[in-house]
């Protein structure tokens, strides 16, 4: 997958480690009855997100919540 923007962590990390890192997320997600989703979703409550890729703006490369560029 090649979409997100190049600014923020997760839509920059390929391969392997971001493989298993989704995989465990699955997993955990399913043992768990969807019940870490709403954990994050309610983690993630009051954060600004990224209109371009929906991750937390935290996860970002940005300047004051700005992109570099
Ligand atoms: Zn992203
Ligand atoms: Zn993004």
């Amino acid at each position: 997958m090649r979409e997100g923007c190049r600014d923020c962590e997760r839509c920059t990390e390929q391969g392997i480690v971001g493989f298993f890192r989704g995989l465990g997320l699955a997993v955990l997600a399913i043992g768990t009855l969807g019940v870490s989703l709403v954990v994050v979703r309610i983690a993630n409550t009051g954060r600004r997100m990224c209109p371009v890729c929906n991750h937390p703006m935290g996860w970002h490369h940005t300047v004051g919540g700005r992109f570099k560029d």
